[in-house]
């Protein structure tokens, strides 16, 4: 057996690259990097203090998130929003969460309940406590990644997984209200209680009511115009 436990350079390539992507995505999600903003590699990598060929990579996947977009001449940019193509993917978005929390009902279990319970009283805890826009983000998609990882459909994990970047970047760059984080996670709950009562039925409607109401809230905010601090830059109002 072989003593040489030297530390494998592809690994440790793909742990900076993974790092790079986690940091890249929650700056664009957070608004820190703002829709039409360049993704400079040379750039990035000097502010993250690694190589390049890492923050290519990481840039590479935020274009499958759909969360940046190549531009001829320009390089990767974060996508900007486009208002007629958010709308058709909160649409689609709707039926799939939907779908999604119908199937996680029939296959919820006691540990699955527990940790339903103890993400939703945390995300509860963050909204009461104020701003922590961050920690929200992350725990209102941790609590949709774990009702698809319940459904356990892998076509329709792969089917939000690829549409969540974006439908996730359209709410905090169009609408940032602290209203926001309070409402979203009272609709978490009502999905919760649905689920839990095993009512497969109830847990759809309140899964497609949460989407609908992100949707609807989405288009008042464009009609009223961007929020004080959000970015106006990407913005193209259906006309
Ligand atoms: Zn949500």
């Amino acid at each position: 057996m072989s003593t040489n436990r030297s530390v494998n350079p592809v690994a440790v390539g793909s742990l900076l690259a993974e790092r790079a992507y986690e940091e890249l995505k929650a700056a664009v999600l957070a608004n820190r990097l703002r829709p039409g903003d360049a993704l400079s590699v040379p750039a990035l990598a000097t502010q993250l203090g690694i190589s390049r060929s890492p923050v290519r990579e990481a840039v590479q996947r935020l274009i499958h998130d759909g969360l940046a977009t190549h531009v001829p001449h320009r390089g990767a940019v974060v996508s900007t929003i486009d208002v007629e193509d958010v709308r058709q993917l909160y649409v689609v978005r709707e039926v799939m969460e939907g779908l999604a929390a119908r199937l996680a009902t029939e296959q919820l279990d006691a540990t699955k309940v527990a940790e339903f319970r103890t993400l939703l009283e945390q995300h509860e805890q963050v909204v009461a406590s104020g701003e922590n826009e961050k920690a929200h983000i992350e725990m209102d998609m941790a609590y949709h990644r774990l009702i698809r990882e319940v459904a356990g459909n892998s076509h329709l994990t792969v089917a939000l997984d690829t549409i969540q970047g974006k439908a996730h970047l359209a709410l905090h760059s169009l609408w940032r209200s602290p209203d926001a984080p309070r409402l979203a996670v009272a609709e978490h709950r009502r999905i919760f209680e649905a689920m839990t009562a095993g009512d497969p039925d109830a847990a759809e409607q309140a899964a497609r009511e949460h989407i609908r109401r992100l949707r609807i809230r989405l288009s008042q905010a464009v009609a009223t115009g961007p929020a004080p601090d959000g970015p106006e830059a990407g913005v193209r109002p259906v006309p």
